[in-house]
């Protein structure tokens, strides 16, 4: 967010409250910062809060009406006993004099209009001559705790939306609404793919068998894409004792995202939050020889952490997460070729869904360096080694100081969707700090102890993450070889389904995701429920298709692409549908 296009929100938000002092008397304001895509202002409308889409337009409306009138934002300092004078009757704002006085910053009032407030500053110097009234718009009401506390009182947040053109805001309420309506949360339920139990709690999604098969697909691609580079499966158990977090760092600064076991002995356990310390262990069994580098541990597995139930939704924020992670132990000499195997990975990967990547180098803040692992020495070598790998892999990359993991830098790959948002997928992390606390080391050419470094990478990250991402970028039309059904049978007539039956088992013995529509339904029917589950193929037989023994094949992809055609291929005999659909799965086309 440009600095203008901030003040032009905040300013919004100052404009908000001088309508609602206007409308509402009772009401105290509080609170108004600039958020993404617009502002919001908390305020405590005692007994008669505004209510509906009307009141909302009518405060909006109002608005633009007082816009013109606000030339010039002027401010001042005040003592705390003129602050506390002038907003004797808010105990919100008392709250905030009072905090700012302990703290010994000045208290300032910005006044524009009529309109005076406690704030720190960062508004439009000329809000009339700045703000384009129709480039704003009020958007919902909710309810909001005081701080953020839920043991304080629930005040009611008023949300605006702002940008700098009318034509901005248009554009982002279209692209809102498109985003609404490829909702993950919806279209996991429309192909059945994962649910929620209010027994099992938020955050914890359940998958059916049909997401299943999803997932499973997606984990499989992403095996075969590391086959060529040598990674080998292990696998860890979801507990440890303690004694591995505090070796590893992580007992400490994991902190409150840590579920922690008491067993019957009273020991202390934890569930993994990650599984790079458990890997390590695996490497730790024996020494190594540098013949034997690298060692490449790969695991799709579970991982766990306390998020606040607040947080919760979808599958972008889980207490269990899946991740398709791996660990490479490697000598520094092999970090750069290794890095270059992953992202060619990653690159075939994503290119596969038609997302467009670019790259972060996400580096650690020097000046809160007690968050990090390591020593500054360390973190400068790890990210002078990522520039260069980003440099001469002629990567399009930008660096982000404060994005690094607690151990170590990391290259993030962003990912743009088909609605132009860009998501954070896969990460590749170079950790000098793990192998430092392991003591991980192997036996070089003069037979002497070299410590070695971990490359930490998953493809997808989180599966989940990745399957909303996913889900929302193709809006939910999975792809032949993703599909949990790639192939409906849809016989005519009773009289059809002995054969129809038949064309299933020759299809199922190749290895194709098959369904068969026995209903009683109308052809028309069986084809629009195909087409609602976004079926990628369906098989027509009746009369015809029985006497010659073939089916007609439609597609749901050339419907769209050519809906004149209605996606219609031809009638095909069935060796000829099961070679054409096997060859497209193998491909991934
Ligand atoms: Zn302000
Ligand atoms: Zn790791």
């Amino acid at each position: 967010m440009s600095a203008s296009l901030e003040h032009t929100r905040h300013t919004l938000a100052h404009l908000l409250a001088a309508v609602v002092r206007e409308v509402y008397p009772a009401a105290l304001p509080t609170i108004g910062p600039s958020v993404e895509n617009g502002f919001y202002y908390d305020f405590d409308f005692g007994a008669t809060k505004p209510s509906g889409d009307e009141a909302l337009a009518k405060i909006e409306e109002k608005m633009r009406t007082l816009l013109p009138s606000w030339d010039v934002f002027t401010h001042k300092v005040v003592t705390a006993t003129e602050a506390r004078a002038y907003f004797k009757d808010n105990v919100y704002k008392l709250e905030l004099i009072q905090d700012i006085e302990q703290s010994g910053e000045l208290i300032t009032f910005y006044t524009c209009g009529n309109f005076t407030d406690l704030c720190r500053g960062g508004h439009c110097e000329h809000p009339s001559k700045e703000i384009a009234p129709d480039s704003f718009k009020l958007d919902r009401v909710a309810g909001a705790y005081w701080r953020g506390d839920e043991k304080n009182p629930m005040l009611t947040r008023i949300y605006g939306l702002a940008f700098a053109t009318k034509k901005e805001l248009d554009d982002y309420l279209l692209q809102r609404e498109e985003a609404r309506k490829r909702d993950h949360r919806k279209i996991g339920q429309e192909l059945d793919l994962f649910t929620f139990s209010e027994l099992v709690g938020s955050g914890l999604p359940l998958w059916t068998p049909r997401g299943t098969l999803v997932r499973h697909e997606l984990d499989r691609y992403v095996w075969e894409l590391r086959a060529k580079h040598g990674y080998q499966r292990v696998t860890i158990p979801h507990i440890t004792k303690k004694n591995l977090y505090e070796t590893s760092g992580h007992w400490a600064k994991f902190a409150d995202e840590l579920f922690r076991i008491k067993t019957r002995e009273d020991h202390e356990y934890a569930l993994k939050p990650m599984n790079c310390p458990h890997h390590t262990q695996i490497f730790a069994r024996k020494p190594h020889s540098y013949r034997e580098m690298p060692q490449r541990y790969a695991e799709t597995t579970v991982v766990y952490r306390d998020e606040q139930s607040g947080e919760l939704g979808g599958l972008t924020r889980v207490l269990s997460i899946t991740q398709d992670d791996s660990h490479v132990f490697c000598r520094q000499s092999q970090v750069q070729e290794e890095f270059f195997h992953i992202w060619d990975i990653v690159d075939s990967f994503y290119s596969t869904f038609g997302f467009t990547l670019r790259v972060r180098l996400s580096f650690h803040e020097p000046s809160e360096f007690e968050k990090y692992l390591g020593t500054p020495e360390v973190w400068q070598q790890a990210e002078d080694a990522l520039r260069a790998i980003a440099k001469e892999r002629g990567a399009d990359y930008f660096e982000a100081p404060g994005e690094a993991a607690m151990y170590g830098p990391k290259l993030d790959f962003m990912a743009t969707d088909s609605m132009g948002r860009n998501h954070q997928v896969a990460t590749i992390q170079l950790d000098m700090n793990q192998p430092e606390r392991f003591d991980l080391t192997c036996n070089n050419e003069k037979g002497e102890k070299e410590r070695i470094v971990m490359i930490h990478c998953a493809v997808m990250g989180s599966i989940e993450r990745f399957l909303a991402v996913m889900l929302e970028h193709l809006g939910g039309v999975l792809p032949l070889w993703l599909a949990p059904e790639q192939v409906r049978i849809l016989p005519i007539a009773d009289a059809h389904h002995a054969f129809a039956s038949q064309v299933y088992d020759q299809l199922k013995t190749a290895g194709v995701r098959v369904e068969v529509d026995l209903s009683s339904e109308s052809l028309g029917k069986k084809i629009r429920a195909a087409k609602m589950e976004k079926i990628p193929y369906t098989l027509v037989i009746g009369d015809q298709e029985v006497a010659t023994s073939t089916a007609t094949l439609e597609s749901r992809d050339v419907a769209a692409r050519q809906p004149d055609t209605k996606g219609k291929i031809g009638q095909l005999a069935i060796d000829a549908i099961i070679s054409k659909l096997t060859e497209e799965i193998r491909n991934r086309s």
